[in-house]
């Protein structure tokens, strides 16, 4: 049986030991989560309501302007059908089930727009609010007895203020979801993220900068759509409304929701998919890290093993005292 030096044992144990905390370490850089606290983010109610279940939008396209790209009629579509996404993911977690019965009627001018009649809503676009201003997207309405008089106008920029960044197919799909759901009855949300760190759709400024390929899509939040269930409560007793909607009031998530943004299930998947990729990737890299550390470790032991310990230092008699001489 052979037996370790209790010096040697007392180097591999060093090594394990410091091979464990990098390897922990490695770990927790890899997997870095962020804690939020609750929130305490609000947002207030523009005091008006549609009437009716199914609202109905049109689109302006400004085809023979040189500023407009094509596709941002697409855009404004897109992002439409994506609040009615978010609707059915919220209400699978939360209940609020009449919001479902929101039916949002897109149609094109030019294309089909007898199909919306005289339209609830009326998306118009301009080249930009020029330099005076900060906005990349307005809505005006009109409210009585805190119910929406047809048509609010929503009016979304091709360029930024500064009339030299053109606005993404993303950044017009943020911007005119941030629009709708100003046309929807939604003020502004007082946090600029959520606490799973995406963007609050509602909050004032556009959180991304115009133009920037890496942009990505924002999604209504928790907070947004339990704002949508207070303006729309009545169809849960009715497809019309008969009478008045709530005055403006500030709305806060009750305890136990939790303050995210709620994306639409197929864009859910993707990201599942994303983080799956690169928690694969991490992995492997944490495989191949601790194993050269690994390797490395056993290459020391292995040395340290061949080593003979130096002899210790000869013990000194001291000097024989002499016999002395008679
Ligand atoms: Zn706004």
């Amino acid at each position: 049986m052979c037996r370790i030096p209790v010096w040697k044992r007392i180097f591999v144990l060093r090594a394990l030991v410091l091979l464990v905390v990098l390897f922990v370490s490695i770990t927790g850089f890899l997997s870095v989560s962020t804690v939020h606290a609750a929130s305490s983010a609000e947002i207030p109610t523009e005091g008006g309501t549609w009437t009716s279940s199914t609202i109905t939008i049109l689109i302006v396209p400004q085809l023979s302007a040189p500023w407009f790209k094509s596709s941002y009629t697409f855009d404004v579509n897109h992002a439409v059908s994506r609040w009615s996404q978010s609707i059915t993911a919220y209400t699978d977690i939360y209940g609020s089930n009449y919001l479902r019965d929101l039916s949002f009627v897109t149609c094109v001018s030019g294309v089909n727009d007898t199909l919306c009649g005289s339209p609830d809503i009326q998306v118009r676009f301009i080249e930009s609010f020029g330099s005076q201003s900060s906005g990349l997207g307005l809505t005006r309405y009109g409210v009585q007895n805190s119910v929406f008089q047809a048509p609010t106008i929503t009016t979304l920029v091709a360029y930024d203020p500064s009339n030299t960044t053109q606005l993404s197919d993303i950044d017009m799909v943020n911007i005119a979801s941030h629009e709708f759901g100003h046309a929807l009855g939604l003020a502004h949300a007082t946090a600029s993220l959520t606490d799973d760190g995406t963007f609050e759709l509602m909050f004032l400024s556009y959180g991304q900068a115009v133009g920037n390929p890496r942009n990505t899509l924002e999604a209504p939040s928790t907070l947004d759509l339990f704002a949508l269930s207070y303006i729309y409560d009545w169809l849960a007793t009715s497809s019309m409304l008969n009478g008045s909607g709530h005055p403006k009031t500030d709305l806060a998530l009750p305890s136990g929701a939790s303050y995210s943004s709620v994306y639409p299930y197929p864009e859910q998947l993707q990201m599942l998919q994303n983080s799956i990729s690169q928690l694969k990737l991490e992995i492997i890299i944490l495989a191949i890290v601790a194993a050269l550390l690994l390797a490395l470790v056993l290459v020391f032991a292995i040395l340290l093993s061949r080593k003979k310990p130096a002899p210790p230092p000869p013990y000194s008699w001291g000097s024989v005292p002499s016999t002395p001489t008679v």
